[in-house]
């Protein structure tokens, strides 16, 4: 394709783009398709001469499209959001024509800077404060691909800092501490890493939070088996049912762990911190404060503080996937752990200390230009845009839970409705006194259900043995019509689910 090609095939894109979200509601939100019916229709080799360009682009359509689970459709309440917009869909199309690795500051200094710049945006619009900034050189904030890469990346950082402390530690004393509420990411570190994940309970008083009573016994309970946390991954926003851990709390309790590492992972929750009205005071003053114990003698010592917080815009954060941003207190505790400078890396201005090498925060040498999608979406929107789009959802939520409630006899809500999460499990009739079997079989065959109607999409969980279903509003296309509707639908599925069992 030459420039004056791509300039006729670039304006029928955007075209064909536009004309996908005006149509968008019309699509089933998850395809009617069987598993290998789309690699069905792609060539099993590579073409041996080059196609035209207006055969290619037919085949979205063609090929493509009928195979898309639509995350954007009104009636996506799956998983957690995937948001996009227009600011980020024209950035990804700038970035794919100046293709920069970004891997250190001489390769890509716009792509650099402007990454340190909007994580201190972002860590300012959450309520962080300058200590998680990249402002003087101290914390630092990176973009990664995902909650998961940024667990692992701060699991290397806490390694190295606990082996520093103490060294010769056996690896295979090492544990990874989360709780039964942590999202797979906390085991699938530990299976990465080669250590034990070691999950504390949580109970449903506490609203499946961690608090720092549990937290206390089960490291008691590990230093008797001479087991050694060397992190404990705290979550703001559980994925089921959208727990917060008590910080305060916590931290109180690794005040005298100055060696475990404390790691939040608000990969969802967290950029509800950007509206007053969702933001507890207390929790970001825990976050936000500083360890009294031990940072006389530096931020490796420094028990009681939490060290990284990480939190995604790409999931109800109006950015593209992926953007996923982990801010650290102590930027040296990533740098010591992952910067390995071979030669052909050096560079004048690292040397001198001048710049910050992405790289060195990372797993990957080459990484994706991810600022400016940032960058445009936060000045398209301004703060007042961003918390706009955020309370939208709440109130999306706020009324999908009341007309659940009001409409739909026999159903229950699992716990307190969190930001834009509601969750919920059907009881048999009349719901006196249930059994958790019953309740488990109702809506259980409800998801069974659920899932054969391809005009929505929900998510089931279990939660303490307690089976529910999980409603996430986060289309930013999502309208109160639809969160109505989406309540008359349950009415009907759920009716159909008592026949089905009997209750
Ligand atoms: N943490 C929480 C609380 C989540 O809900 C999720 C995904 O929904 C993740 C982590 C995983 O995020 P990622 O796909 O960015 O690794």
């Amino acid at each position: 394709m030459d420039r004056e090609q791509f300039r006729k095939a670039g304006y029928a894109a955007v075209d064909r783009i536009c004309d996908y979200f005006e149509n968008l509601e019309s699509y089933d939100v998850v395809p009617k398709v069987q598993p290998g019916d789309i690699a069905k229709l792609i060539g099993d080799e590579v073409p041996e001469k080059g196609e035209p360009w207006a055969d290619i682009a037919k085949d979205f359509d063609r090929i493509i499209l009928p195979g898309i689970t639509h995350w954007q459709h009104p009636n996506f309440y799956a998983y957690f959001p995937a948001n996009t917009t227009f600011e980020c869909i024209l950035a990804d199309m700038y970035v794919g024509a100046v293709s920069n690795p970004g891997f250190n500051w001489l390769c890509s200094p716009a792509c650099t800077e402007l990454e340190s710049k909007v994580t201190d945006w972002v860590a300012k619009l959450l309520g962080l404060d300058q200590s998680w900034c990249n402002e003087g050189m101290v914390g630092a904030g990176v973009i990664q691909g995902s909650a998961s890469e940024s667990v692992i990346t701060v699991c290397i950082a806490a390694r190295e800092r606990f082996l520093r402390l103490h060294p010769s530690t056996p690896f295979s004393d090492m544990v990874i501490l989360g709780t039964t509420q942590t999202h797979s990411l906390g085991a699938k570190a530990a299976l990465i890493l080669g250590f034990e994940f070691v999950a504390i309970e949580t109970r449903a008083e506490d609203e499946w939070a961690l608090r720092g009573e549990a937290l206390e016994k089960a490291l008691r309970e590990l230093e008797e088996k001479g087991k050694k946390p060397f992190i404990l991954i705290a979550t703001l926003g559980s994925t089921s049912t959208g727990a917060i851990d008590n910080i305060a709390e916590i931290t109180a309790v690794t005040a005298a762990h100055p060696s475990l590492f404390l790691h939040i992972d608000a990969a969802w929750g967290g950029v509800f911190l950007s509206l007053p009205e969702c933001r507890d005071e207390a929790f970001l003053d825990a976050i936000n404060a500083r360890a009294v114990k031990g940072a006389e003698e530096g931020a490796i010592c420094a028990g009681g503080e939490v060290h990284s917080f990480c939190t995604n815009l790409h999931k109800s954060g109006l950015v593209t996937f992926d953007a996923s941003c982990l801010w650290i207190r102590d930027r040296t505790l990533l740098t010591t752990a992952l910067d390995i400078t071979p030669p052909f890396l050096r560079t004048a201005q690292a040397s001198a200390g001048l710049v910050t090498d992405y790289r060195n925060m990372s797993l990957s040498l080459g990484r994706r230009f991810r600022s400016l999608k940032i960058w445009w979406t936060l000045r398209s929107y301004g703060v007042q845009g961003f918390q706009k789009h955020l309370r939208r959802l709440v109130e999306l939520a706020r009324v999908f839970e009341r007309e659940l409630v009001r409409e739909v006899e026999g159903v229950e809500l699992f716990t307190n409705r969190r930001f834009s999460l509601v969750v919920f499990r059907v009881l048999p009739l009349p719901p006196s006194s249930p059994s958790l079997e019953e309740s488990n079989a109702l809506t259980r065959a409800l998801t069974t259900l659920a899932s054969h109607d391809h005009s929505l999409m929900l998510t089931p969980t279990t939660v303490g043995g307690t089976e529910c279903v999980r409603v996430a509003v986060g289309s930013g296309f999502t309208e109160e019509r639809h969160v109505r509707g989406l309540v008359g639908r349950l009415q009907a599925l759920i009716g159909e689910a008592r026949e089905e069992v009997g209750k």
